[in-house]
């Protein structure tokens, strides 16, 4: 008996089999390209396996409430032939099977809460700083959606006196992702930020919003962890910015375990998302 995951971004999927003990026995990442070219691969990858279940981590926005028509579909995505796909409906179509069915950032949270950064906690948000800023909140043990998904990425942010960039989500313009996802820092700079050197001082502002941010979930959810993800986070002293930035916004209002425990990074780095979507395979077949 086997569960197969999924983690469906953008650029790419990441399609997992594990055994019952969680072990993932085979992995494939397979290019993001059309819904039918991507799927076809994605059903040659599962197709030889007996699966008890699937687990979906997807990007989004996607039909997060199962009372609702669009439950399961890709909602509005500039990703070409994506927006308004039945991703879920395929996939069962496929496979008589059990299939959970979430956002990479709440499979990504629900798999550090059970075997990452934030294991033993009943509580974590998880938040991914890359092409864009996404989070995933896991409350009680269990992944929190409402009238939909949480768009944490979006949320607007006070801006820095010396900031003049107009911001690039196409939606709002400055809102966190727009002036904080990785993509802003070319923008900004016109190097790449994997290019840019540590002393550069755009990694200050960029902690500015990123701790202001953490600063507006905390307030808000008072959730046990924070688990920091994505590209950007691969640079390691921005972990120390932001902390310092989180601390200093606070401003002592609200008392939080010391800043160094609290906001970590992913203790499953580049595979929270894979391994929280099996996790919610092995859910959905019990
Ligand atoms: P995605 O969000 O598409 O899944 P990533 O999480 O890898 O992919 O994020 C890609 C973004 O992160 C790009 O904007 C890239 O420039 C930026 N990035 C990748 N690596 C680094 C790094 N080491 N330092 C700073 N930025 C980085
Ligand atoms: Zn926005």
């Amino acid at each position: 008996m086997y569960f197969g995951g999924i983690e469906a971004g953008g650029t790419k999927f990441v399609c997992a089999v594990s055994d019952q003990q969680q072990n993932i026995i085979r992995k494939v990442s397979i290019p993001t390209t059309t819904p039918e070219e991507t799927l076809t691969k994605v059903y040659a990858f599962f197709d030889p396996y007996e699966l008890a279940a699937m687990g979906i981590g997807s990007f989004g926005p996607i039909g997060i409430d199962p009372a609702k028509d669009n439950y399961g579909y890709i909602l509005a995505t500039p990703k070409p032939g994506w927006a308004d796909f039945d991703f879920l409906g395929s996939i069962k179509k496929h496979y008589s099977i059990p299939v959970a069915w979430t956002t990479d950032v709440n499979a990504a949270a629900y798999g550090e809460l059970k075997k990452g950064a934030a294991q033993g906690k009943k509580s974590c948000i998880y938040l991914t700083v890359g092409t864009g800023i996404g989070g995933g909140v896991v409350v009680d043990q269990q992944i929190f959606s409402g009238i939909g998904h949480p768009e944490m990425g979006h949320m607007h942010v006070k801006r820095h006196p010396d900031d003049d960039f107009a911001g690039s989500c196409p939606y709002h313009k400055d809102c966190l992702e727009g002036l904080a996802a990785g993509p802003s820092l070319e923008a900004r700079t016109g190097i790449k930020g994997q290019d840019l050197p540590e002393d550069h001082q755009i990694w200050d502002l960029q902690a500015y919003y990123i701790g202001q941010a953490l600063m507006s979930y905390v307030l808000t959810l008072a959730p046990e962890k924070i688990v920091l993800g994505g590209g950007v986070m691969n640079q390691e002293h921005m972990l120390m910015k932001i902390r310092q930035s989180f601390v200093d916004q606070m401003a002592g209002y609200m008392e939080t375990p010391a800043a160094s425990e609290y906001i970590v990074r992913w203790g499953l780095p580049n595979e929270s998302g894979i391994i929280g979507s099996l996790l919610l395979a092995e859910e959905a077949s019990k």
